[in-house]
Parts: structure tokens; C-alpha cells; sequence
């Protein structure tokens, strides 16, 4: 289905800054110049995976910033630094989301990072008094959508990158939608 790719971002940011503000953290998102304002893909799990990442930026972090960057991943670009398990591939029509939510928060420690992705993990490291489940979504979700996620971490507090790829399709005539949200 095609949804508003720009929309997506802009909801998130609505939907975590009145907690940002509780916690007197600033959020910055940038949304670069190439990223197509329409996609086709599937929106719900799009947003539940920005979320939940953002959520956590927000959740681990007491001072500073979280900032988010979304972009369009160039397979060139990604050679250098794209986890070694996970390979892109183009076809014709598609594009690479890449999003990437950074924080100055507690982090986690570099061995406890294989297991954050697993379901109901806890790292010796945190102090969740969550689930341990969003983070397994996220891979199973970014997994489905034909993409990676991954954390980067310098070590304890810190900070950590959380970066995600995910497989969209290239809007050609982003004219429907606008036809279709008037008649429905
Ligand atoms: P939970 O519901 O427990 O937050 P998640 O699957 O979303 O579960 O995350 C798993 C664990 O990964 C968290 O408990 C936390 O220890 C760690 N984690 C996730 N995101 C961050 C982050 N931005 N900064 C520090 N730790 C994080």
C-alpha cells in the first residue's frame, strides 16, 4: 500500500515529545532531501519499528539528545559499514530505508549486544522493567520488510546508534494517494 513516508516521521515525533519534554531532552529528525515523501510498503510495521526504537532512545537516555535520521541507503555507500550477515539487493523499483536513532544515554555493553534482539532478553547491563520484547519485533519486523536492524555501541553510557534497513517501494505517480485519501 502506499503511505506518507514524510507523515510517519512527523506522527512519531508527535506521539514522543510530550515524554522528551517531561525528561528535558531534545529530539532532532532529519529527513534528507532524497527520502521520496510517499513509499509503498507496509506502514503499521514501518511505524511500530520507528517507535519502538524511538521509545527506547527516549527510555535509556536522561540528558542530552536523541536525534533521528532517515535516508535513502545507497548500496555503495553501505559496503563499508553494513553488518556482515545481511547483504542488499537492488531491484528495480525499491529503495533502502535507512533510519538511524542515536542517544546519549546508558548504552549497553558490546557482549551483551547478540542477545538484545532476542525475545524476553534482559542485558546483565540493564535496568528494564520491560519485556524484552520490542527490540525482537523490531528484527522480525525489519526482517519482513526485506531489511536489517542492528545496534552500535561505544560502550557504557556512552550512547548507542540503532540503525535499520528496511525494502520500500518506489512511488511513481504519488498522485494517487492524494486521490484516494480524498475519496475515502
Ligand atoms: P524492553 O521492553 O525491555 O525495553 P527491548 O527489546 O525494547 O525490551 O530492549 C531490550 C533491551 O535492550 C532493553 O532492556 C535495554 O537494556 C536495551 N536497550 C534497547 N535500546 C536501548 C538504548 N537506546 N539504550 C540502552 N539500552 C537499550
Amino acid at each position: 500500500m502506499m503511505f506518507d513516508l514524510h507523515g510517519i516521521f512527523k506522527e512519531v515525533i508527535n506521539l514522543i515529545k510530550p515524554i522528551a519534554f517531561v525528561k528535558k531532552l531534545s529530539i532532532t529528525m532529519i529527513l534528507a532531501p532524497d527520502l521520496p515523501v510517499f513509499a509503498i510498503g507496509d506502514e503499521k510495521r514501518l511505524m511500530q519499528t520507528i517507535l519502538n526504537v524511538v521509545v527506547n532512545a527516549v527510555k535509556f537516555t536522561n540528558e542530552g539528545y536523541i536525534s533521528i535520521i532517515a535516508s535513502v541507503a545507497k548500496p555503495e555507500a553501505l559496503r563499508d559499514w553494513r553488518p556482515p550477515e545481511f547483504y542488499l539487493v537492488s531491484t528495480e523499483g525499491h529503495l533502502y530505508l535507512r533510519v538511524q536513532v542515536k542517544d546519549l544515554g546508558c548504552s549497553v555493553l558490546p557482549q551483551d549486544i547478540p542477545i538484545l534482539f532476542t525475545k524476553f532478553s534482559q542485558p546483565r547491563s540493564g535496568n528494564s522493567s520491560g519485556a524484552g520484547l520490542g527490540l525482537a519485533i523490531c528484527r522480525r519486523f525489519a526482517n519482513l520488510m526485506g531489511g536489517h536492524i542492528w545496534i552500535e555501541s561505544e560502550g557504557l553510557d556512552k550512547g548507542c546508534a540503532l540503525t535499520f534497513l528496511v525494502k520500500l517501494g518506489i512511488c511513481s505517480n504519488p498522485d494517487d494517494l492524494a486521490i484516494h485519501q480524498a475519496s475515502s
